[in-house]
């Protein structure tokens, strides 16, 4: 004989998985680019974020917390939903590990 409440209670554990988006499950992020981010930004200025490094070999590109790859530009951690550009620099650039 089966447990009446037990089932209940499982299909409405099973509708509320169901309703949390699979997008939000699987941690996926859409490819779209963000916008750049501006040497304007009061953050950016703080820490003397430029497009193009004047630092003799540090670039965002080779920083270790640049998420860009090998594209010209890419998300930072220190700069949220902002791209910064490979060639850029800030204060907290870090040497690849
Ligand atoms: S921490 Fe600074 S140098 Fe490193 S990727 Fe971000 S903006 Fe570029």
């Amino acid at each position: 004989m089966k447990n009446n409440t037990h089932d209940k209670k499982r299909r409405a554990l099973l509708k509320g998985l169901a309703s949390i988006p699979v997008l939000t499950l699987t941690g996926y992020q859409p490819l779209a680019q963000a916008a750049m981010l501006s040497v304007d930004d009061p953050t950016a200025k703080a820490l003397g974020y430029t497009e193009k490094s004047t630092t003799a070999g540090q670039t965002c590109a080779n920083c270790n917390l640049y998420q860009g790859g090998d594209k010209a530009a890419g998300a930072c951690p220190i700069f949220p939903g902002k791209d910064v550009a490979a060639a850029g620099w800030c204060k907290s650039w870090v040497a690849k590990a």
